[in-house]
């Protein structure tokens, strides 16, 4: 039945459900239609959810006697404005993932409820107090001095999760400062931050030459790559293409990875720029989150910054698109709605029509692929802003030489000459925990996680067995399972075995272990790397979480223990991920003013991509890498999407994906690769398989895409399964 022109629109509806497509509902009310963009409440099945209105239709599939009506409007205005919900859909539609999910990932969780606390969130702060008689801190009282320097730094408020994000624990030394009468504390008005304007330094030649052109370029779409190596003042010359949009009135949207967004960046946007500053980070409530979008929405924020998810803020008065580290693997979402938040950018700024900086050290080969193809314009800053020059990076190389804790001696042996001469030493290794792998001297025999195809990591100096992939946690047991024996060994090496042989070896220096284990408490990461930079701390050892953004005068010496791992792994960014971290972390080494040096232990010192990264830095590498993937068809000159399948039996995986690859005309431009048990055959007692679709040009693939949407849900295997697609794939693991 077609409903008349006369009658009420129907209104299409994405409801938070794994399912493609919109819903039809009527509306309710004989105002004017609910508008686009709205949420409201609906009955679906048995459940009441919250939708989104993403079209007003007039006419339905459904007869016109079975529509129900929604249940309640509950917005005044939209929350998702054109522009927004525009850019939804079309992620929903690339990465192919069923539209209401696309949506309710965008909304901050807060906003997603059946129910919204409207009353906007208190946000405690601190502004410094008029008080003349009041007694300046004793001198000793280092963190209470922090702490007023920083809130003295603008005239405005400073915000309380601030502080907290920034030095740690602040509770005591706060009470003391209000106690002298030098603070006090305030209410802010909303969730956002004021900054102060500040000057800035005068650039060197390169970055003056990527201002020029960055501003010669304009204010509609532009996208542009900026590589800079490490330390280069990437940051300097995003801030002042952004002073001049902010001066224009309009939004800036800042992404960074999650460890790069620290508080020192943050610190240096407050103290830079006379704007209202919204941060949207993992570490804030969701109220702050809700508050932050609000205001973003609203127009009130300036600058946005944040992770991942703020790609999808909205921003009424947009005018510039930073991506911070665009190389970074955090900016592809890992389960559900699998969006990358760099391309989802790109995006935004070619609809919305605003220049885009695309910046890193490393870029990833896709975005070098793109600036060689002319489709993005590539500004170079070759050297450091401070003059320093970049480290040398040698091998050592390890083949059947002993390790202690993970440690050659020649590797040793730097890191003692390096204290010795009273400069800091940081040893870097991306895996957490005391060893890899618990293991029998006698039988062989190796601590399995009962669910997943993967050994145990030994943890707490050996005394626990935890699974990294299924979160398994158990005591290590004195005698092997299998044959009985005491001889049980530790394989390999962690963070937590390497910081124990240091400690051995170096038992007057001060030692910090950096990775998730030792830095779960909230602000000690922080208050670490203060004793970092004051230089109490001497030696520092950790995972990526070292790699980013932290810059120590005194670190001359940087050594990366398991290059190997990303030489020979079934993922073929594997090679480029190593690369990439090899070269942020060098460039943690001699930033000052003393020369730095980078060790790397290899078994594989002649393996050829090793070869170009070293003789030839990153670039190098990236055009021996290029050449590979071109060979070989992978991206960026092939496309691929993954399809993934798991279940708690071996057959259905393979049986569905085999039906699934069975409907598909394969041709010279798509294939499929697979069906292929993943690299990790079970994880969490599922078996997991897969199917990579692979095609030679992007407009191949979509098509395809289109049909598996439509059909595999009705496949007769579907429902033995649970499935999933991945465009543009970052691992095939
Ligand atoms: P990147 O983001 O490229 O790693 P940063 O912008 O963080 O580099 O700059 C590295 C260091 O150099 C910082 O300490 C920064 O304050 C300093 N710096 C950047 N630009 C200049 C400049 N023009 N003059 C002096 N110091 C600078
Ligand atoms: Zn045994
Ligand atoms: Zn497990």
């Amino acid at each position: 039945m077609i409903e008349g022109r006369e009658s009420p629109p129907i209104l299409r509806v994405a409801v938070p459900v794994p399912l493609y497509g919109g819903f039809d509902y009527l509306d309710i009310g004989d105002a004017a239609p609910t508008p686009v963009g709205s949420r409201v409440l609906v009955r679906f099945g048995r459940r009441r959810l919250v939708a989104i209105v993403i079209e007003h239709a007039h006419e339905s599939d459904v007869a016109a006697a079975r529509l129900r009506a929604i249940e309640a409007v509950l917005d005044d205005a939209p929350v998702l404005d054109e522009e927004l919900l525009g850019l939804l859909r079309w992620a929903a539609r690339y990465y192919h993932h069923p539209v209401g999910e696309a949506l309710a990932t965008a909304l901050p969780v807060a906003l997603r409820r059946t129910r919204m606390d409207q009353t906007p969130n208190r946000h405690r702060g601190w502004q410094a107090a008029a008080n003349e008689s009041a007694n300046e801190p004793a001198a000793n009282a280092t963190r209470q001095h922090e702490l007023l320097a920083a809130i003295r730094a603008t005239p405005h408020p400073t915000a309380h999760s601030h502080l907290l994000a920034r030095f740690g624990s602040v509770q005591a030394p706060l009470k003391a400062l209000e106690r002298r009468g030098l603070i006090e504390p305030v209410d802010l008005p909303g969730a956002l931050e004021h900054g102060v304007a500040g000057t800035a330094p005068a650039l060197g030649d390169d970055q003056q030459v990527a201002v020029d052109h960055l501003c010669a370029l304009g204010d509609a779409f532009h996208p542009v790559l900026l590589e800079g190596v490490t330390g280069s003042g990437k940051t300097e010359v995003y801030f002042q293409r952004m002073a001049r949009t902010l001066a224009a009135g309009r939004q800036v949207l800042f992404l960074a990875p999650e460890i790069g967004l620290t508080p020192q960046l943050i610190e240096r946007l407050r103290t830079r720029f006379d704007a209202a500053i919204g941060v949207l980070h993992s570490q804030r409530s969701e109220g702050e989150r809700a508050d932050v979008w609000r205001a973003a929405r609203a127009g009130d924020a300036d600058i946005v910054i944040g992770t991942r998810s703020a790609v999808f803020t909205p921003l009424p008065r947009l005018g510039l698109i930073v991506v911070d580290e665009e190389h970074d693997g955090s900016y592809k979402q890992q389960d559900g709605f699998r969006y990358h938040a760099r391309d989802v950018a790109m995006r935004r700024a070619q609809q919305r029509g605003v220049p885009i900086v695309l910046g890193s050290a490393t870029p990833a080969l896709e975005s070098l692929h793109n600036a060689e193809q002319k489709r993005f314009a590539h500004l170079q800053l070759p050297r450091r802003a401070t003059g320093a020059a970049m480290p040398p990076i040698r091998v050592i190389d390890i083949r059947s030489r002993p390790l202690l804790g993970g440690l050659s001696d020649p590797m040793l042996a730097h890191v003692e000459r390096h204290l010795a001469a009273g400069n800091q030493v940081m040893i870097f290794i991306n895996r957490r925990g005391y060893a890899p792998a618990l293991s029998c001297h006698d039988c062989g025999w190796i601590a399995p996680c009962a669910r997943c195809d993967a050994p145990l990591t030994l943890h707490s100096g050996g005394a626990r067995l935890q699974c990294h992939h299924c979160g398994a946690n158990e005591p290590a047991p004195p005698a092997c399972p299998s044959c009985g024996s005491k001889q049980l060994v530790a394989l390999g090496a962690g963070t937590e075995r390497v910081a124990g042989a240091l400690r051995s070896r170096f038992p007057d220096v001060r030692i910090a272990r950096f990775d998730r284990d030792s830095m779960a408490r909230k602000g000690r990461l922080e208050s670490q790397l203060a004793d970092v930079a004051s230089g109490a701390t001497q030696l520092l050892v950790g995972t990526q979480m070292l790699a980013k953004g932290h810059d120590f005068a005194r670190l001359t010496c940087v050594g990366v223990l398991d290059v190997d791992g990303g030489l020979f792994s079934a993922d073929f960014r594997a090679a480029e991920h190593m690369a990439q971290l090899v070269t942020q972390v060098a460039g943690r080494a001699g930033r000052g003013d003393l020369a730095g040096e980078v060790w790397l232990q290899t078994r594989n010192p002649e393996h050829p991509l090793l070869h170009r990264l070293l003789s030839d830095g990153y670039d190098g590498f990236a055009r021996a890498a290029l050449t590979e993937r071109r060979e070989a068809g992978l991206p960026p000159y092939g496309h691929l999407a993954l399809l993934r399948a798991e279940a708690h039996d071996m057959q259905p995986p393979q049986a569905f994906l085999e039906q699934a690859a069975a409907t598909i005309n394969v041709d010279e431009h798509i294939a499929c690769w697979g069906p292929v048990p993943a690299p990790m055959p079970r994880r969490a007692g599922r078996y997991r398989a897969h199917l990579l679709l692979h095609a030679t040009r992007r407009a191949r693939l979509h098509p395809a895409l289109d049909h598996w949407q439509r059909v595999l849900a009705d496949l007769p295997g579907a429902r033995r399964v649970r499935w999933s697609i991945d465009v543009d794939p970052q691992d095939l693991l």
